[in-house]
């Protein structure tokens, strides 16, 4: 495990002084761990000490006192000195065996065996460590008689093209949109922009990309995953504008036929195998609202904001208040004549220093000149997820505030009240953007601690409107008090689909539709992506996958364990594989009753987490980082029915 680097010229030219500055800005803990693997420094490890506490919405590691932060940052400074002084040559990452004890370190947790392993993949130390190892070499002209069709190119989609280009297995790429990269291809809304940290939001492979930003826009999302399709030469094979209208299962074939409509027209192909990354923020929830059609401004839902509108001196009408509208409505009250707000039910908003702004150039210098600093750094991002139960578990002895529902529900609920205390002055306001449900029984929001929608609120040319709205009509909305707004764009943030997987595709397996088994047994997926009665099938993104892990390992992980099934199929010949009636079942069991006790199954809040129709929860996972590993990485053979 050593990764060869050039001398680092610019560290040879950095002066003791510019580097006590940049060791202000490093990560104590990301130092921590990383000086550690180079050095073994046993100081490191025995004297710094660590809390876990609440970082941003979650439970995290920190340094105990400003005294270990401040130990560790001389470490730091040695360390880059000597580095420096022996000539900034190449480094090796260190022992292996000291892995553990570093990830220990940079963590502040202890990580059960297959939390760990997951950790030590998540370092990207070896880009290919999610890549398919076939069981045996598999016959040529079985393989290449094999055909995979991947739906979708946004994370998912790219992934498992990538990993099926490595492994020699045929497929075809289909996409419904121009361009790569989903999600961030298509929300173009000024402000856009992800709230949980980019080192951790790339694939594994794409560990050491550089990255301007702790938390990017949407336009260095965008790039990075043209990146991907670039780098990796998959994005000739992508069918652009095709989009799928159907799946249906052949058993006599075993195959998938599935319907297209693309630039020359209609088709149907035939696969063996379909791989789904269609997303689940990707179908707009418009809401039903009377006059909608009569409007004679502009509107749009979020997703699909022409970029070549621009807020500037507009009136604009935001309906919805999640993420999106929260992250929208700061930006567009920048420019725009009036903002008006409209909020059915408030999010609960935490506030990150410096989550609108760049790095600073000493955060990227350690990027450029620290060797491994990016691999810890997205460690430190990926274990946001590693305190998942502690974050959203109900505590059935917790009897204090009928609000919250732990301890530590409670101390997320009085962080956040503190900082709507701080940013909102007015009372009334103050109220009406308080929620009334505990913290993760409705999708948090992350901001900008200095400038946010609760500053934004202050401005004159906001106005937040918490009345219903009775109608949309021809020059505005009219609110059921009776009060008409004017606008001149509707911005509709009213969130997707969430809970309808594959929709509006129509998927037929071997006896009836996934509409119809899902709408007797709930929405549900083996191992988070396998569906009885739906063989040669698996979904990248699919049910219970929201939380517990990152974007990335939830695609990775998944791809892998279709890879893994088709391996089988390639090298025993087996037409399907499919999980058994009883596996799907027992395993669905299970799911929902750990649903019970999360705070998404708290009555009190409306949101895409809330399970449907009184239903367990269809979107949120139940399970922390390493059950979920444990149960995509090493399929069960003994669930899975061949034929
Ligand atoms: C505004 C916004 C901000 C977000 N921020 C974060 C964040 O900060 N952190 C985070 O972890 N997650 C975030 N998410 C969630 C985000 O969706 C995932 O992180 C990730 O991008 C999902 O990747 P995906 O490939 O599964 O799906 P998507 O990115 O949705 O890609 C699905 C692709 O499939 C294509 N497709 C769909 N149906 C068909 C069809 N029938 N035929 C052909 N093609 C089809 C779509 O056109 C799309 O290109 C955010 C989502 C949104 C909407």
């Amino acid at each position: 495990m050593s990764t060869a680097q050039q001398a680092r010229s610019e560290l040879l030219e950095t002066t003791d002084e510019q580097l006590e500055d940049i060791v202000m800005f490093a990560d104590p803990l990301v130092m921590r761990g990383l000086l550690y693997q180079l050095t073994g420094d046993e100081e490191l490890r025995t004297t710094v000490k660590t809390v876990r506490t609440q970082v941003m919405f979650a439970e995290g590691a920190v340094p105990a006192s400003e005294d270990d932060a401040a130990l560790i940052r001389r470490k730091a400074l040695a360390f880059l000195k000597s580095y420096r002084d022996s000539g900034a040559g190449p480094i090796d990452i260190g022992p292996r065996d000291r892995l553990e004890e570093s990830i220990r370190l940079a963590t502040g947790s202890q990580p059960g065996p297959e939390h760990m392993a997951m950790l030590i993949e998540e370092l990207g130390l070896d880009p290919w460590v999610r890549a398919h190892q076939w069981s045996k070499e598999p016959d040529p002209a079985r393989l290449q008689d094999f055909s995979v069709t991947v739906i979708g190119a946004g994370y998912g989609g790219l992934n498992a093209a990538v990993m099926l280009k490595r492994a020699g297995i045929p497929y075809t790429h289909l996409e419904k949109d121009n361009g790569v990269g989903g999600t961030w291809f298509r929300n173009r809304y000024p402000g856009a922009r992800v709230d949980s940290p980019s080192r951790a939001y790339t694939h594994v492979f794409g560990a050491n990309v550089d990255l301007e930003y702790p938390f990017c826009p949407r336009e260095q999302n965008h790039a990075y995953f043209d990146w991907v399709a670039n780098e990796h030469g998959i994005r000739d094979k992508i069918e652009f504008g095709t989009e799928v209208r159907a799946l249906t299962w052949d058993e006599d074939l075993a195959k998938w036929k599935i319907d297209v409509s693309g630039p020359d027209g209609d088709r149907t192909i035939e696969s063996n195998a379909v791989i789904t990354a269609v997303g689940f923020l990707c179908q707009p929830n418009m809401p039903n609202i009377p006059g909608m059609d009569t409007f004679k401004g502009l509107s749009w839902h979020s997703s699909r904001w022409p970029e070549e509108v621009k807020p500037d001196g507009k009136r604009i009408a935001v309906i919805g208040t999640g993420s999106t509208g929260y992250q929208m409505i700061p930006e567009l009250a920048l420019t725009a004549e009036h903002v008006v707000v409209f909020q059915k039910e408030p999010s609960w908003i935490f506030g990150i220093p410096g989550y609108r702004a760049p790095y600073p150039p000493q955060a990227l210098w350690l990027e450029r000149n620290l060797p491994f600093h990016k691999n810890f750094s997205r460690l430190r991002g990926v274990d946001v997820t590693s305190g998942w139960d502690i974050t959203t578990d109900r505590d059935p002895d917790y009897d204090g505030d009928p609000k919250a529902i732990s301890d530590f529900n409670k101390q997320m609920r009085d962080d956040a009240i503190r900082f709507l205390t701080e940013k909102l002055p007015d009372e009334n306001i103050r109220a009406k953007m308080t929620p009334d449900y505990p913290v993760w029984s409705h999708r948090p929001v992350l901001v900008d601690t200095d400038y946010n929608v609760l500053v934004a609120l202050n401005r004159g040319n906001v106005t937040l409107v918490t009345d219903a709205i009775a109608e949309v009509n021809e020059t505005g909305i009219k609110t059921v008090d009776g009060q008409q707004h004017e606008v001149d764009i509707i911005v509709y943030a009213t969130g997707f689909r969430a809970n309808d997987y594959l929709f509006p595709m129509r998927v037929t397996g071997r006896e009836t539709t996934l509409e119809q088994t899902w709408s007797e047994t709930g929405t549900c997926a083996y191992r988070f992506c396998m569906v009885h009665g739906f063989p040669n099938l698996w979904m990248l993104h699919g049910p219970n996958t929201i939380g517990g892990l990152a974007p990335g390992p939830w695609v990775e992980l998944a791809t892998q364990f279709a890879l893994t099934c088709i391996d089988r199929l390639i090298t025993t010949g087996d037409g399907s594989v499919d999980v058994s009636e009883r596996a799907y079942r027992t395993y669905m069991a299970e799911v929902f009753e750990r649903q019970r006790t999360k705070a998404w199954s708290d009555p009190r809040a409306d949101s895409y987490y809330q399970g449907q129709g009184g239903r367990s929860s269809a979107v949120m996972s139940p399970y922390p980082p390493d059950v979920i590993f444990k149960l995509m990485r090493y399929p069960n053979f003994d669930d899975l029915e061949r034929r």
